[in-house]
C-alpha cells in the first residue's frame, strides 16, 4: 500500500482507503455468488430504540450492503419492544434462506439482555462474531467468524505490513467486543499481549512498552505522548462525540509525534469494522450455498 505521512510525522493508516480496497475484492465475490449460485448474500440488521449513534452505524452498514449489492433488511424496533418479540424475529431470520447474516446493533435498551439476544442468533449466521459459541471457538483457535472490530484491526496491521510476531502489543480496554477478542487474535499472531483496563496501575508506563498500542477505552484523547514508545504503531478504536465533533481515544497530534504509524478518527478502524461485517456476510453466504449444493448434489460426477 502507499504510505502517506500525516502532518505529525507518523504514517497515516488510512482505514477508508483499505476498506475501499476490501469492498472491491468483495464485489467480485458477490457477483460470483449471484452468477453461479443464483442469489446475493443477505444481511439482517436489528436495532431497538433510537440512539443517535446507533442510527448512524446502522445506516452506514445498510449503505455498505447497497454499495456491494448485498441484500439487506433493517428491522428498526421501538425502544420498548418486548424481549419475546425480538427473539421471535431473530428465530424467523434464522430460518430464512435468503438471510446469511444477522447482526444486532448494541447497546440495547436496558430491558433487553444483550447476552440472551445474541445467543438466539444461529451461530452459522453470527456475522458480528459475538455469539458465545463463536467466542469459544476463537478462544480455542478453531475456524469461526471473527468479531468485526478486532478483525478490522488485524487487517489494518496486515495491510500496513506491521510485524506482529514477537512484538509487544498493549490493548487498553477489555470489552467482549474489542479488547478481549483482539487479545486472542494478536496472541494467535504470536504477539506478546497485555490488556489494560480502568484498574491498571501506571497505565502510561505499561502502554510505553508497546510496539503495537491499541486503544479502546471510550475516553476522549486519553492517550497522550507519554503513553507512546518511539516508533510504535498506534491504533485508535475510540469514537467519542465531543462538542459536535468526533474524536478518538488517542490525542492524534501528541501520539503522532512518536508513533511510526497511526490511525485517524474518523477514517481509521470504523470503516474496517463495516468492511469486515460485509466480508463475514459474503463468507457466510458462500459457505451456506456450498453446503446446500452438496445436499442437492451429494455425489457430483458419481454413479
Ligand atoms: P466498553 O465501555 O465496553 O469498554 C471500555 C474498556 O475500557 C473497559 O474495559 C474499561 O475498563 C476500559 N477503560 C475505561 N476507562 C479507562 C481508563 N481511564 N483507563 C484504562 N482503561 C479504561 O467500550 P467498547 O470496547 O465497546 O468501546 C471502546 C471504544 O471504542 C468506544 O469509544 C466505542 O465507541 C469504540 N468502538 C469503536 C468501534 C469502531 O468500529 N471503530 C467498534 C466498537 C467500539 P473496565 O473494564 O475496568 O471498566
Amino acid at each position: 500500500m502507499i504510505n502517506v505521512r500525516c502532518n505529525v510525522g507518523a504514517i497515516l493508516l488510512d482505514g477508508k482507503k483499505m476498506a475501499q480496497d476490501i469492498r472491491k475484492e468483495l464485489k467480485s465475490r458477490v457477483q460470483s455468488l449471484a452468477d453461479e449460485r443464483g442469489r446475493r448474500p443477505g444481511l439482517a440488521v436489528l436495532m431497538a430504540g433510537d440512539d443517535p449513534a446507533s442510527k448512524i452505524y446502522v445506516r452506514n452498514k445498510i449503505k455498505a450492503c447497497e454499495d456491494l449489492n448485498i441484500y439487506s433488511e433493517l428491522h428498526a424496533l421501538p425502544h420498548d419492544v418486548p424481549q419475546a418479540d425480538m427473539l421471535i424475529l431473530i428465530r424467523e431470520l434464522n430460518a430464512r434462506d435468503n438471510i446469511d447474516g444477522i447482526m444486532v446493533q448494541l447497546p440495547l435498551p436496558p430491558h433487553l439482555p444483550a447476552a440472551e439476544v445474541t445467543e438466539t442468533i444461529n451461530p452459522d449466521k453470527d456475522v458480528d462474531g459475538l455469539h458465545p459459541l463463536t467466542m469459544g471457538k476463537l478462544l480455542l483457535g478453531q475456524e469461526t467468524f471473527l468479531p468485526c472490530t478486532p478483525m478490522g484491526i488485524l487487517e489494518i496491521l496486515r495491510r500496513s505490513d506491521t510485524r506482529i510476531s514477537g512484538k509487544e502489543a498493549v490493548i487498553i480496554g477489555r470489552s467482549s467486543i474489542v479488547g478481549k477478542p483482539l487479545a486472542l487474535l494478536l496472541l494467535k499472531e504470536d504477539a506478546t499481549v497485555t490488556i489494560c483496563h480502568s484498574k491498571t496501575e501506571n497505565i502510561s508506563g505499561v502502554a510505553r512498552r508497546a510496539d503495537i498500542l491499541v486503544v479502546a477505552a471510550g475516553r476522549p484523547e486519553m492517550v497522550t505522548e507519554d503513553f507512546v514508545k518511539e516508533g510504535a504503531v498506534v491504533i485508535d478504536v475510540g469514537i467519542n462525540r465531543v462538542g459536535g465533533t468526533i474524536v478518538g481515544d488517542v490525542n492524534f497530534r501528541e501520539a503522532g509525534k512518536k508513533a511510526s504509524a497511526i490511525t485517524p478518527v474518523p477514517g481509521g478502524v470504523g470503516p474496517l469494522t463495516i468492511a469486515m461485517l460485509m466480508r463475514n456476510t459474503v463468507r457466510s453466504a458462500e459457505m451456506r450455498l456450498a453446503r446446500q449444493a452438496v445436499i442437492m448434489h451429494p455425489n457430483p460426477g458419481g454413479g
